[in-house]
């Protein structure tokens, strides 16, 4: 029950550095692409203000990362735990690979970061 309740206070603490913008996405600065959460903190700041269908555009996931820590903190036995997370993994590379052949490299938040740190250490050698 311990564990339980450690893990809904570290997932509600992460989805409030998100949502607080504390965290920034740490591929799109160094790589210049988006991961596959890019979008989530604007998703949530977007349902924070009761626009539902921004929400969905900025990540159509946003309601799954809860959903899935929730989840598998409730679940009592390791396997359905392993197997919530997982398909939660699995469903996030499905939709970001969805995301990136409609979205990327042009539509926020699947947009190229031509500020990235690899691109500005290319331009510099080449
Ligand atoms: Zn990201």
């Amino acid at each position: 029950m311990k564990n339980k309740i450690i893990l809904v206070i570290v997932a509600a603490l992460i989805l409030l550095l998100c949502v607080g913008g504390l965290i920034p996405c740490g591929i799109k600065f160094i790589f210049g692409i988006p991961c596959p959460t890019c979008g989530i903190t604007r998703a949530y700041l977007s349902l924070f203000k009761g626009d539902i269908g921004s929400a969905f555009l900025y990540h159509p996931l946003f309601w799954a990362l809860p959903a899935a820590f929730i989840g598998a903190g409730l679940a009592n036995k390791k396997a359905v735990k392993q197997a919530i997370l997982v398909s939660c993994g699995i469903l996030f590379i499905a939709v970001y690979i969805i995301r990136m052949i409609t979205l990327f490299p042009d539509v926020p938040p699947m947009d190229f970061s031509h500020n990235a740190i690899l691109i500005w250490i290319i331009e510099r050698i080449f």
